[in-house]
């Protein structure tokens, strides 16, 4: 059964047709179904309507499995989608980060990941499937009506940052960017959206020709591509020169920033790829072009029993940060909000189906 958040404004109108309905029953839906408002709660449509769309379309909104509230205010939800009653759910994850700016809402684009990153709870168990575009738009439908005020939105800004790899669910991930930002819907401004890809690069490419002004974030995460061959298996597909050329291309197209996220990392105890030599060689990767690097430390991996990767100590941290900025390339520390509530990717949906 097609899923009823799948449907562009246009498709609805097209699948109402035969019914003869005044021609407002669509935008009334679309509105309705965009402000989170479950389908037997449009109560302005004739109940026979509400009726005909439960029958012909599935209108569930994704079922809340936990909600847990960090103590910086971060919530993270674990959600279900089922196909029926009786099947196995398939899992997701969305958090909600309280900025000065706006609230954030992460959101997964796939159930699984394939792209296997050593340090990734998504990817652990591989993929599942792909979410559909009205899939990852109810995450957003759901979390921004629970936390709407009437004088203030739950969601205003979102990032493509849960599990799963945006880019490797290239058209339903496009598909959802125009429904989230359609103006008769939740409307969300391009500009507040950004999407991280771990660096598919002809998609990165193509995703700068649909040219939309959202900001694009590239997980690099080593200085070389010896060190992330290591820990990211996608970069024995495509080199960090080939990323950097398809990042250059995304900023001429779109005048966006590109954001690089580099988690930092000992190994064995020793720095991974936060010695303050590696620094300088990042720096020299992305120098040049109107470029950050948000650094973030390693969330500690509850599912690497030995723990081979792991966090580096705050000195090692900031004398890293600062190697980077007196290489002149501008970059920034990234809070790890919510790390008390399973904070990275995934650890809260592994953690989940670990404990069944
Ligand atoms: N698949 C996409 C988007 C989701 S992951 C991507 O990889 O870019 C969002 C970010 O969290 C990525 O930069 C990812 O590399 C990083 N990440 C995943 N697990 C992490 C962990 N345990 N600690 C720190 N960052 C992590
Ligand atoms: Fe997938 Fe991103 Fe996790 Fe890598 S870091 S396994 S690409 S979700």
């Amino acid at each position: 059964m097609d899923y009823i958040y799948d449907l562009s404004f246009d498709e609805l109108q097209d699948v109402l047709k035969p019914l003869n309905a005044p021609k407002f029953r669509a935008e009334q839906i679309y509105t309705a179904l965009h402000q989170g408002v479950a389908v037997p709660e449009i109560t302005n449509i004739p109940k026979d309507l509400r009726a005909w769309l439960t029958t012909n379309f599935n209108c569930n909104l994704p079922e809340i499995v936990t909600v847990q509230t960090s103590r910086d205010g971060t919530k993270k939800y674990l959600l279900a989608y089922r196909q029926t009653a009786e099947s196995e759910p398939d899992l997701i994850e969305c958090v909600l980060l309280n900025q000065n700016y706006g609230n954030t809402l992460c959101v997964s684009t796939q159930v699984g990941c394939r792209m296997g990153c050593r340090f990734c709870a998504s990817g652990k168990n591989g993929l599942v499937r792909n979410l559909t575009a009205g899939e990852i738009l109810a995450e957003v439908l759901l979390i921004n009506h629970l936390n709407s005020t009437p004088t203030t939105r739950g969601v205003t800004n979102i990032v493509l940052m849960g599990s799963g790899e945006p880019l490797d669910n290239y058209d339903n991930v496009m598909k959802f960017l125009r429904l989230v930002t359609s103006p008769n819907g939740v409307n969300i401004s391009a500009r507040n959206i950004s999407l991280s890809t771990s660096g598919l690069v002809p998609q990165m490419r193509k995703f700068a020709d649909e040219n939309t002004q959202v900001n694009l974030c590239i997980s690099l995460h080593a200085p070389n591509d010896e060190l992330r061959q290591q820990i990211m298996p996608v970069a024995k597909r495509y080199t960090i020169r080939e990323l950097v050329d398809a990042a250059k291309y995304y900023f001429e197209k779109t005048h966006r920033r590109v954001i690089f996220e580099y988690s930092l990392m000992m190994k064995d105890g020793k720095p991974f790829n936060c010695a303050v030599g590696q620094a300088r060689e990042l720096a020299n990767l992305v120098r040049g072009f109107p470029a950050h690097i948000n650094l973030i430390n390693l969330n500690p991996l509850h599912f690497d029993a030995n723990a081979v990767l792991t966090p580096p100590s705050r000195e090692i941290a900031m004398a890293f940060m600062d190697a980077v900025i007196k290489s002149g390339v501008s970059c920034t520390m990234r809070k790890n909000k919510g790390d008390d509530i399973d904070g990275a990717c995934g650890q809260l949906r592994l953690r989940h189906m670990e404990q069944k």
